[in-house]
């Protein structure tokens, strides 16, 4: 029986199968509760998706949230998992724990190379350690876990809140507004960072089809290696949404890091031809998403 933790997160509600479990089932920073959920439900493979997540502002604000919640979930987990022999067990990365300065593309032997970027060194170096766990304790308990590095996620099941929410979710929200209250739509930065966006569902069914097929321990990066500009991606939003009124970039917000490009050679080596959903269609079904649940998202309205 599969587990899948952060069972009603933007990933993990994405599973067609699996028992979904969230933070008012177990909070898995406490042992002990980790303890009761194995002991409850006996799970054979575990799909770890729970964390604390968020987008540039709120990682360079709550610094000490990031870490502490991400490291004390992650180490329990793998822990427990290994105590108890669950079989499978798979570990969410991000792109974010890569070095800030390192030659692209990211490729999965590059996580430790140098420092990661400023703006959510916490994060980064809270997940790295999940790699660090995973791979002693393969050595020393002869386990098969892996973990996953999924670049930029999203889908209908994000967090849409404006300030602490990932790019497109908050974009998404802004538009809606801007266009519901005819004000300027804002933007932070200046348009020219780059990103790899991956639609939420395309993320669950590759881990699934890992979970079959992946013999390896060491990790993969789920990512579809395509690069778009904020700005272009503004564009789309605006054009799938119909926004006609002015956008307004505010420059003293963040750009984050620059770009991440990443190399999936090795994600498609073990899945095979895969068909991402293309940007335009995956942002169509969130946004359709959204606006007939606006009220209901995540995040505040
Ligand atoms: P998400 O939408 O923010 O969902 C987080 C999930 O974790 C929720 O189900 C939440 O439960 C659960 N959770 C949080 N704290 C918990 C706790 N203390 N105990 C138990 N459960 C807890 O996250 P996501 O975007 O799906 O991300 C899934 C994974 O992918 C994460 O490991 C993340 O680091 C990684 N990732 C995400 C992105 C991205 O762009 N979103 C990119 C790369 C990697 P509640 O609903 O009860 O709060
Ligand atoms: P990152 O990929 O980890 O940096 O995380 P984000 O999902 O927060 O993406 C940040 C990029 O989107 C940066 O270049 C921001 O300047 C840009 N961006 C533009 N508008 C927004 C917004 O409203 N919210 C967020 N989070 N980022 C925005």
């Amino acid at each position: 029986m599969k587990l899948i933790t952060g069972g009603t997160g933007l990933i993990g509600s994405e599973f067609s199968d699996g028992i979904k479990i969230n933070s008012s089932d177990y909070d898995l920073r406490n042992k002990s509760e980790v303890v009761r959920m194995l002991s409850d439900h006996s799970p054979s493979a575990i799909i770890h998706t729970a964390a604390k997540v968020g987008g540039v502002w709120a990682n360079m604000n709550y610094k000490a949230n990031f870490f502490y919640d991400n490291i004390m979930m992650n180490s329990n987990i793998i822990h427990e998992s290994a105590m108890k022999r669950v079989e499978k067990l798979i570990v969410f990365l991000s792109t974010c724990v890569f070095p800030n300065e390192i030659e692209y593309p990211l490729s999965e032997e590059k996580i430790h190379l140098g420092p990661p970027h400023i703006s959510n060194d916490a994060y980064a170096y809270a997940k790295r350690m999940a790699e660090v766990q995973v791979k002693a304790y393969n050595e020393q308990y002869n386990t098969k876990y892996f973990c996953v590095i999924p670049t930029n996620v999203y889908g209908p099941h994000d967090n849409y809140d404006i300030e602490n929410g990932h790019v497109l979710p908050s974009l998404i929200h802004k538009c809606y507004l801007a266009k519901k209250n005819n004000t300027d739509w804002e933007v932070w930065g200046d348009g020219s960072p780059l990103r790899e966006f991956i639609f939420s569902r395309d993320v669950a069914k590759l881990c699934d089809i890992l979970l079959q097929k992946y013999e390896g321990t060491e990790p993969v990066i789920l990512s579809t290696s395509n690069e778009i500009s904020i700005r272009e991606v503004v564009e789309m939003i605006g054009k799938i949404m119909g926004f006609q009124g002015n956008i307004k970039w505010l420059a003293d917000k963040p750009n984050g890091q620059y770009r991440k490009p990443s190399d999936n050679s090795k994600l498609l080596s073990i899945v095979g031809d895969y068909n991402f959903t293309p940007l335009e269609e995956g942002l169509g079904e969130t946004i359709e998403h959204f606006l007939q649940n606006y009220g209901k998202v995540r995040g505040k309205i």
